[in-house]
């Protein structure tokens, strides 16, 4: 097929956090900020990767060498996985010529790693006539992180990227990966969700992740259920009352109240009242930072200044220790909520975050 471009978005996640690993629900949308591939395809199995935000120039790998630990390392890892993750699944991706820009902050937890993945493999699909399903090219985009890149994430991210669509936030089954399309248009309301991008990264982020992970799957093995995403809300005080460690109890009540709370949200906008869900992010947050204990003190500053602003609700979003919070506004408050978060962060002597408005968008898509 032709040569053209292609774009995917990054996403931020609405609300369902530390659910994925625990077979429960997510429900990310898409940002208006996306990842631009220049395509050509080229028949001397050459793949000649640039990008417009690494340094260094073109990088050039022969798709019939590509093999998960023998990459030159580094950004070019990602689309490098995503062709051998094609080729290894037996679908004929061959070489090509790609050129990417990009307007998503790079490991801010928007994701820029998934649009660079998806933007990748709808490119290959189209110019080899694959015909694969975005599901499955999502599947495959995780494939690539954890097994080429070699970082343990789930399918969250690919999916959004590959599968949301303008004006809904995307809620997905982690378990089965069904997904509905769930209406959330903040602007028609007029609501703003402001994405804080704080800008710290703590070191330890990736031990503790493990540890959590570790607690979820003890706290499920004491329950005897395959995962936690199967302790029905209603039954949470007995279950509760069956573990011993209290690390793990607070870990389960999480989980258990996190998926209920992705319920509520879903509930809260299918009947138009996406202004009730501010408090809804705000109990997610309290419980990611009390249960979970995965805030960091700049999350933190921002929810509390934010709240105390007039903000609707707000809550960390992605993983925690860092990263971004988001901001449920009425537009009017916005300009005194961006304020005082500014504020707060100059007089704490942090670095200034970086805020913007997050419109639910389009999935990944050929543009021309
Ligand atoms: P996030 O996905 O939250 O932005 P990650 O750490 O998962 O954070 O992914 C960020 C990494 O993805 C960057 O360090 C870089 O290697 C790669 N990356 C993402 N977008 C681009 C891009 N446009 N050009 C080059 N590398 C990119
Ligand atoms: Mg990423």
């Amino acid at each position: 097929m032709r040569d053209g471009v292609w774009a995917a978005p990054g996403r931020v996640n609405l609300i369902g956090e530390h659910t994925d690993y625990n077979d429960g629900f997510v429900m990310p949308f898409a940002l208006p900020h996306t990842t631009v591939l220049t395509a050509a395809r080229r028949d001397d199995g050459v793949l000649r990767l640039h990008s417009a935000d690494a340094g260094g120039g073109p990088v050039e790998l022969r798709v019939g060498d590509l093999a998960p630990g023998r990459g030159p390392g580094g950004w070019t890892d990602y689309p490098a996985g995503v062709v051998w993750a094609l080729r290894e699944a037996g679908h004929a991706a061959g070489g090509a010529d790609l050129h990417y820009e990009s307007t998503i902050p790079t490991g801010a937890g928007l994701s820029s790693s998934a649009a660079l993945e998806v933007v990748t493999a709808l490119a290959l699909n189209d110019l080899y006539e694959l015909g694969l399903e975005r599901q499955r090219m999502a599947r495959l985009c995780r494939r690539a992180e954890n097994v080429y890149v070699g970082a343990p994430t789930g399918i969250m991210d690919q999916t959004a990227s590959a599968c949301c669509t303008a004006g809904h936030a995307l809620h997905l089954d982690t378990r089965d990966l069904s997904q509905r399309q769930i209406p959330f248009d903040p602007a028609a309301l007029g609501l703003e969700l402001l994405i804080v991008d704080t800008r710290v990264k703590h070191a330890h982020s990736d031990g503790e992740y493990g540890k959590r992970r570790a607690g979820c799957e003890a706290g499920a093995a004491t329950l005897g259920v395959a995962a936690l995403r199967d302790v029905p809300y209603e039954d949470l005080a007995r279950a509760l009352n069956r573990l011993d460690d209290p690390r793990v109890r607070a870990l389960v009540r999480h989980v258990v109240t996190e998926d209920h709370r992705v319920e509520r949200v879903i509930g809260l906008l299918r009947a138009g009242q996406a202004r009730a869900m501010g408090p809804v992010l705000t109990e997610g947050h309290a419980s990611l930072r009390d249960d979970f204990r995965v805030s960091c003190p700049e999350l933190d500053l921002v929810v509390g200044t934010a709240l105390a602003a007039g903000a609707l609700g707000a809550r960390m979003t992605g993983g925690g220790f860092g990263g971004s919070a988001i901001v449920l506004t009425d537009v009017p408050t916005t300009p005194t909520v961006t304020k005082s978060v500014l504020e707060a962060f100059a007089s704490a002597g942090h670095a200034e975050p970086r805020i913007f408005t997050a419109t639910p968008s389009r999935g990944a898509t050929r543009l021309s």
